[in-house]
């Protein structure tokens, strides 16, 4: 047992509650009374996926005492869409005032971060898919005062980067010096364009305090070109809509558990890396709350729990986060996922790389590289390596996102 018996009490405690007042959970037995023994009952409880959130939504998950239509009337609750592809897509009881503590707190694990947001001055900015910001909408052409609440700046206003203009570069890179976002809370992909557009026009942006990386998955030639534009320490948060903020990365390149807000359970994959499914429970968490929820995603988990910066975490902490469970693929009994794909990528093309983005499509890797002619090819090969299947490279212009305004990296 690796968590302390307060941590177990309090799960104990809360997956009490889910049994005996949530549909969806009710069929479960209920949890001991003994904490030292929630463990192994935990552990036995089915995990919950996707399709079983969607199946009933939202009475399933309404505790039996709330009233979802008062709460919406009132403003406390609104039903939100995750911005998942159209699989992955799921609706969501979401609540601001959960959401915003369990976010912030989540971000001051990481004591440099704490000491940026404690400042007077201190301001943000967001840069996402629209529809996936802090659930709220900036689609269209909206005024930098009318897409900023409670101080947070949300830059974008459409769906798809390969479809924003000159202009909306233009007024993207304006804002920023303008607004001199001392936190940045942006989409790796997208920021990553904004990066490459300032390095082309020239344009110096103040760096802000800190970046924090999040919505998808960060490959090195994002991290790159990121880091060529901006002189600020970048991060990952690593959450999801439903699930809220669950690790968060550490000034020593470590992500913490979010134990406040969340019990992870890390289910081990096959083969000889440190690879873990993420299993959800909320903590404290009033409407929608989640007993053992399968995330979707792959993990890597680190060695030991002690860590350089000193925060002390009850729970495991990660080395990094490796991309989407349905992503993934099983080669001779070991996990391949999508950032051992990007390693072996930039491992074959050097610290000189040109390339800016790639995505394996069946049996084609699609490479975006404008310095480099031969890398599609040469990237193929080393993908193909490491998958032990043949695939053909070719060099495109440009990699569309999904209709969620998502970049993909492995398209079956
Ligand atoms: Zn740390």
């Amino acid at each position: 047992m690796s968590y302390s018996p307060a941590h177990w009490r309090r799960v104990g405690e809360e997956t009490r509650r889910m049994v005996a007042e949530v549909p969806l959970y009710r069929d479960r037995p209920e949890p001991p009374a003994d904490p030292t023994a929630v463990d192994r009952w935990l552990a036995q409880m089915p995990a919950v996926g996707k399709r079983e959130l969607r199946r009933g939504f939202p009475k399933s998950l309404v505790r039996e005492h709330q009233d979802l239509g008062a709460a919406m009337r009132a403003e406390i609750v609104t039903l939100l869409a995750t911005s998942g592809t159209t699989a992955d897509r799921l609706q969501v009881i979401w609540e601001w005032s959960w959401w915003d503590p369990q976010e912030r707190e989540a971000m001051r694990l990481n004591a440099r971060i704490a000491a940026a947001m404690g400042s007077r001055d201190y301001r943000e900015a967001v840069l996402t898919t629209p529809a996936c910001g802090a659930g709220t909408c900036h689609f269209g052409s909206q005024t930098a005062a009318e897409r900023s609440i409670d101080g947070i700046l949300f830059f974008n206003e459409s769906a798809d980067p390969t479809h924003w203009t000159a202009n909306d570069a233009e007024r993207m890179l304006r804002e920023w010096r303008e607004f001199a976002p001392r936190g940045v809370e942006a989409d790796p992909a997208y920021l990553a364009i904004i990066a490459r557009e300032a390095i082309a026009r020239g344009t110096k942006l103040p760096p802000p305090q800190f970046i924090t990386l999040t919505y998808e998955t960060t490959t090195r030639a994002m991290r790159r070109d990121i880091a060529r534009a901006f002189d600020a320490p970048m991060y990952q948060l690593y959450g999801a809509t439903e699930a809220g903020v669950l690790f968060m990365e550490c000034e020593h390149g470590r992500l913490h558990p979010n134990e406040r807000h969340s019990h992870v359970d890390l289910v081990p994959m096959r083969g000889r890396a440190p690879l873990a499914r993420v299993l959800v429970t909320t903590l404290g968490r009033p409407w929608m709350p989640l007993l053992r929820y399968d995330v979707g995603d792959v993990v890597r988990v680190a060695e030991t729990r002690d860590c350089a910066c000193g925060l002390r975490s009850d729970g495991p902490l990660l080395e990094r986060v490796e991309g989407r469970l349905g992503d993934c693929e099983e080669v001779d009994g070991e996990t391949v996922t999508p950032l051992m794909l990007d390693d072996a990528i930039h491992a074959e093309l050097g610290p000189n790389s040109t390339l800016v983005q790639w995505q394996l499509a069946a049996d084609t890797l699609l490479v975006v590289d404008p310095g480099d002619a031969q890398s599609a090819e040469r990237a193929a090969a080393a993908v193909g390596a490491l998958l032990k299947r043949r695939l053909r490279g070719e060099r495109v212009a440009a990699i569309a996102p999904e209709a969620s305004g998502k970049y993909r990296l492995v398209k079956r």
